[in-house]
């Protein structure tokens, strides 16, 4: 048996590398998993938005709602040739197999829909629902993508209690690391006005240069906060400054930045933007800040999912994970804020978005395995 379930986790994962759904297109990989969901009991629904495929399929009508969540787009290949082998054709060697989105994350679900296939079998009359949403709009602008679904589910009521991300969350070994939260994304675009005059007269100009620098060496100098128990200290970083016109006896007219803060739930977005300007309106500078927002922290805290699933990883792999917040921002960013627990449980990422994306067979295999292992856990 574990061989022939070996072989339709690998063949299913295959069948979607095959597809070119490069961000945000889908190229058929959707249809694939609605048909295979529809043939046990799975309600489908497409949501497509703008160039943006969706899928939000259910089975079962009453709580608590246990969702498998990911994207079928890959990030593009990279220059022709830049592979060992056809990105688009899966090719297995010693174990292991080459495609994009091998990692990144045709295998999690591919994994997810072979577990949820022998999870049904086994359990048809399961507690609760069992839900599985898709989007082909993780990798690029994702606006049209998992959000969109949210608010669709939101908007008529549907909630969704836990929530598995088949992310690639594991560093080195499968399971070694559950991803339970997010640290949130703001930038900041600064603009500062001063006026353009000659090096030798400062007092007729006005430089914005030395308007801005006390405030930047105050910002850095700010402890934002000292972290907590699963978030880092909350980080402020420049990333870029402009100002001067190339002549060393002009002081420049304007001064343009950019930064960052990668912050913990010791903050929320408006609380951070106050402060700040706070801080420039304490100074004597004319000045224009624009934000933009990625994604605000989220944090699973203690309870069932994250439970159940430290316990299908350590039966599985042997090893009890580490449960991490790092990493970049990922559509758990989305689904998180409408109170759902969210962990993110996905094969080794080393070398997702790389040339020669790979994911070793067993690995897929026993992520299988967990995932079934999760329902088992908390719907029977
Ligand atoms: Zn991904």
């Amino acid at each position: 048996m574990a061989g022939s379930n070996e072989h339709a986790t690998i063949a299913l994962m295959d069948e979607l590398i095959r597809r070119r759904s490069i961000t945000p297109d889908d190229a058929g990989c959707q249809e694939i998993i609605a048909a295979r969901l529809s043939a046990i009991g799975f309600k489908c629904e497409s949501m497509p938005f703008g160039d943006v495929s969706n899928l939000w399929a259910r089975r079962g009508n009453t709580g608590p709602v246990l969702c498998f969540a990911g994207h079928t787009d890959v990030v593009p290949p990279g220059p022709e040739g830049s592979w060992q082998t056809d990105p688009f054709e899966p090719v297995e060697h010693d174990g292991v197999v080459y495609g994009r989105g091998s990692a990144d994350m045709k295998s999690g679900l591919a994994a997810m829909i072979v577990a949820l296939e022998r999870f049904i079998a086994a359990n048809p009359d399961h507690e609760g629902s069992l839900a599985v949403l898709i989007t082909s709009d993780e990798e690029g602008r994702a606006r049209d993508g998992t959000l969109k679904v949210i608010e669709t589910l939101k908007a008529r009521n549907e909630s969704i209690d836990w929530c598995v991300l088949g992310e690639p969350s594991s560093q080195k070994s499968l399971g070694d690391i559950v991803r339970i939260g997010r640290r949130g994304s703001l930038s900041g675009m600064l603009t500062v006005q001063g006026v353009q005059g000659h090096v030798a007269y400062p007092q007729l100009a006005d430089n914005p240069i030395r308007r801005f620098a006390p405030i930047l060496s105050e910002l850095h100098a700010i402890e934002w906060d000292k972290g907590n128990d699963h978030f880092p200290p909350t980080s402020f970083q420049v990333v870029d400054i402009r100002s001067g016109l190339g002549f060393p006896n002009v002081t420049p007219a304007e001064l343009e930045a950019r930064f960052n803060f990668r912050y913990s739930t010791e903050w929320d977005h408006e609380g951070l933007k106050a402060r700040v300007h706070e801080i420039f309106d304490a100074h004597d500078i004319d000045y224009e800040l624009n934000w933009h927002l990625s994604g605000e922290p989220f944090l699973t805290g203690p309870g069932k999912l994250i439970d159940a699933v430290a316990k299908a990883v350590e039966e599985e792999s042997g090893v009890a994970p580490e449960l991490s917040t790092g990493g970049g921002t990922s559509d758990g960013r989305f689904i998180s804020p409408a109170g759902t627990d969210v962990v993110e449980l996905g094969p080794v990422n080393a070398s997702i978005h790389k040339v020669n994306e790979h994911v070793r067979i067993d690995d897929v295999v026993t992520l299988s395995s967990m995932y079934r292992r999760i329902m088992e856990l908390l719907l029977t």
